[in-house]
């Protein structure tokens, strides 16, 4: 039986009158840019994540670009962020004007280890960004306190980890923003790009919405000098219609979790996710360890088992910052890992039958 790593297809089929109604109306009403749609969806995610002011904008590369320059990011200034993440995180804060300064994952979550944040601060330090990687929350208690003792901002990047709570509290609700991607494969995804920045601070929030429309709120009043990182109606509408079956989508992905952790756990050299106490991870990817995944990978694909390495690279080894000639010894987890880590097929609508494949040929292997 063919799994696949993820099926936007089922998940389109299962809500497929409100997605197309959404689309229609779009055109009917010639809601293309800004409008209803946009205005609707920015409300009705504010809401979904508990924060006051919700932001969006064509993706969650920009948002992270949008947040960092509203918080006046100058040449200079160090962020400290993961090694462990997708380069959009770290790449934005070298567009903002800063120096991305890397810090190791704890060796369990795949979050960033907070010590190592305290270890790499300096006086040029603004900011954190913590990514809740795959979808489990960093370990955010520790990170404000941090931040807080050195004030720092704190821009919580959440493209993973839609609904995800730390505590009892959801994620993007502890910086002073938190961004957010809605790219198609993404827990809550459009049909195309997508993105979004939250707040509670009302003052940033307008400067954010300035950035990413030209500079001003009003047509042809350019109080600075902006971008065009818009989310079109098109997109909104049809994130509006998902929204509501976000819950239900989450609690399907954090089922099908449980249902790999009981196959795997007993299994030698399988290393399931580990999810920290009172954090509840929405399983954006599943992802084990074992210390053969080239050839683990191999045998399930070649049953027809898709699998994907998120990421076959830690940041600081990549190409893109070979100027700062990281060492494996710097980034101990997140080195180990770009070797070892393997994500399974998951998305909501997953079925047991797919997952005991899944489960069986790596039980064989
Ligand atoms: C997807 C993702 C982004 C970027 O989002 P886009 O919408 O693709 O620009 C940023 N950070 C992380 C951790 C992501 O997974």
């Amino acid at each position: 039986m063919p799994v696949p790593y993820a099926d936007l297809q089922l998940q389109y089929q299962s809500i497929k009158r409100e997605v197309d109604d959404a689309i229609a109306g779009v055109i009917r009403e010639n809601s293309f840019i800004r409008g209803p749609y946009v205005d609707g969806f920015e409300r009705d995610f504010a809401q979904a994540v508990d924060v006051k002011h919700c932001v969006s904008c064509a993706n969650g590369t920009d948002a992270l670009y949008i947040a960092m320059a509203a918080l006046k990011v100058q040449p200079g200034d160090e962020v400290i962020t993961t090694a462990h993440s997708w380069i959009s995180t770290s790449a934005m804060i070298t567009h903002a004007g800063a120096t991305p300064v890397f810090c190791d994952t704890d060796g369990a979550t795949y979050t960033v280890d907070p010590a190592a944040i305290e270890a790499a601060i300096t006086s040029r330090t603004v900011g954190i960004i913590p990514v809740h990687l795959y979808g489990q929350p960093a370990d955010m208690d520790t990170i404000m306190a941090i931040a807080a003792r050195h004030k720092l901002w704190v821009i919580e990047d959440c493209a993973q980890a839609h609904l995800a709570r730390y505590k009892g509290r959801q994620v993007g609700t502890f910086g002073q923003a938190a961004t957010y991607s809605f790219y198609p494969g993404k827990n809550l995804g459009a049909m195309g790009d997508a993105g979004a920045v939250v707040t509670n601070d009302s003052a940033l929030a307008e400067h954010m919405a300035m950035l990413a429309r030209h500079g001003g709120l009003i047509k042809h009043q350019h109080q600075i000098e902006g971008i065009n990182s818009r989310l079109d109606g098109m997109q909104a509408a049809i994130l509006s219609a998902k929204l509501p079956h976000l819950p239900v989508w989450t609690k399907a992905r954090q089922q099908a979790a449980e249902v790999y952790n009981s196959g795997l756990n007993q299994i030698d050299d399988v290393t399931v996710p580990a999810v920290a106490a009172e954090r509840s991870h929405v399983y954006h990817l599943y992802t084990i360890k074992h210390p053969r995944r080239d050839a683990l990978a191999a045998h399930l694909g070649a049953h027809g088992v898709q699998t994907a390495i998120n990421y076959p690279s830690a940041l600081p080894f990549l190409a893109a910052y070979r100027r700062l000639k990281a060492r494996p010894e710097h980034f101990p987890n997140a080195y180990q890992d770009q070797s070892r880590i393997l994500s399974l097929p998951m998305f909501a609508e997953i079925s047991r039958e797919q997952q005991a494949e899944v489960i069986g040929l790596i039980r064989t292997f």
